[in-house]
């Protein structure tokens, strides 16, 4: 019998919301222009320096990013919605998604 196939609900995993420490999950320019337009400057006020000299989530310290988590699930984004290029751009299922999620440490 084959292996059921691997299901990559973000929102009920976060692993790779939990790998900011030291300011890696970067907030481009234009997400905080987005955001200044939406008027959110409380996700704009939730950013540390980043690696690169730009603008990163702030986290917790454990390194979790602070959105990671909702009164429904720890493992799920609160700005869904409203989250940052980055994050946008990471790859459910791709190989690095798949190696953080094999991370005992990153697990919810
Ligand atoms: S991209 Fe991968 S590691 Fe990140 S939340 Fe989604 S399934 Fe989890
Ligand atoms: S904004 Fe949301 S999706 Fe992006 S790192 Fe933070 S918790 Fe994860």
């Amino acid at each position: 019998m084959s292996e059921p196939e691997e299901v990559f609900d973000c929102l009920s995993c976060g692993a790779c919301c939990r790998t900011g420490h030291d300011g890696r999950i970067l907030v481009p320019e234009a997400d905080l222009l987005r955001w200044r337009g939406l008027g959110r400057h409380d996700l704009v006020a939730a950013t540390q320096p980043g690696h690169f000299g730009e603008r990163a989530f702030a986290t917790t310290p454990s390194g979790a990013c602070v959105h990671l988590g909702t009164p429904a699930s720890h493992n799920a984004c609160a700005i869904y919605a409203d989250r940052g290029t980055t994050c946008r751009e990471f790859a459910p299922g791709s190989p690095q998604c798949r190696e953080f999620r094999r991370d005992p440490s990153l697990r919810g």
